[in-house]
């Protein structure tokens, strides 16, 4: 990992999530019961959070990912997103979630529920996780939140900082120094 390591502070705890998650998926297991929804998760930082989601869901439902490419292995963003990896199948007339790990700018969701809007889905609505209000560019309506939290930059739960951390069962901040 390098010899700079951050100093991680406490943000969301295991039971918080868990219950946050739980909450969420009821919400959705109400909205999408008979729609056999297309969840797609954002790769990488969406795939614990997603995990949890879906067991948490007794519908029918599929599971896809796509990988954009935002940030740099840094703190802060590029503010340009490409497209690295998309989703093989058709989303023409499907009921499409797009589950995402954070919406802080907006530029990353913004881009990409545009694209898939572009290919005519029955419906397309957004989960996200952790909602950074304070940091936005862009207008995006979150159909389903998790948690709003203040301009931190965090890891854990699937969310890394330089690639690492994501194994860590909780939400932490990396302390400014
Ligand atoms: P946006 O385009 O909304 O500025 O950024 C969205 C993406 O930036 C997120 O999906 C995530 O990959 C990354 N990002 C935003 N805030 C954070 C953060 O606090 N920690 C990490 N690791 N990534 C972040």
């Amino acid at each position: 990992m390098g010899d700079i390591q951050p100093e991680l502070v406490p943000l969301l705890g295991e039971e918080e999530i868990r219950s946050a998650v739980s909450r969420l998926a009821e919400e959705i297991q109400r909205d999408y019961r008979d729609k056999n929804p297309l969840l797609i998760g954002i790769l990488k930082g969406s795939f614990i959070f997603l995990a949890d989601l879906i067991r948490n869901l007794d519908i029918p439902l599929e599971v896809d990912f796509i990988r954009l490419a935002s940030y740099g292995t840094g703190t802060s963003t590029s503010g340009k997103v490409t497209l690295v990896h998309d989703i093989p199948i058709s989303i023409a007339d499907r009921h499409v979630l797009v589950v995402e790990d954070i919406v802080d700018t907006g530029l990353t969701t913004c881009y990409l529920l545009d694209y898939l809007r572009n290919k005519a889905p029955a419906s397309l609505k957004l989960c996200a996780l952790i909602d950074k209000p304070s940091r936005r560019q862009v207008p995006v309506k979150i159909d389903y939140l998790g948690f709003s939290i203040p301009d931190r930059f965090i890891v854990g739960y699937g969310i890394d900082w330089r690639e690492h951390y994501r194994n860590l069962p909780d939400i932490r901040y990396v302390k400014e120094s």
